[in-house]
């Protein structure tokens, strides 16, 4: 049996609960937290939910919602992490 050339290694982005969900609601045009609560909706049943704020923190992504947080919330977490560390 030849292997397929074809990479078969997933990603958490492979599991993401958003996938297929129009970017826009992980977006929302202002840093309001109630303007973010039906990202935040998907993002609380996700399976990689971690990974993916892990992801947006290290890479200091500063616009939508990742992993839960949204920009501000993922500033103020970088900031508590400095503080405890
Ligand atoms: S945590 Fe939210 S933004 Fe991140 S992959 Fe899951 S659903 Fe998408």
């Amino acid at each position: 049996m030849q292997m397929s050339a074809i990479s078969t290694v997933s990603t958490w982005r492979d599991q993401a609960r958003c996938r297929g969900v129009d970017p826009q609601v992980f977006h929302p045009s202002e840093e309001d937290d109630d303007a973010a609560d039906a990202a935040k909706a998907i993002c609380a049943l996700c399976p990689v939910a971690d990974s993916c704020l892990e992801f947006a923190v290290s890479t200091r992504e500063n616009d939508g919602v990742w992993g839960g947080l949204t920009a501000r919330e993922r500033r103020r977490l970088i900031r508590q992490r400095r503080q405890s560390a």
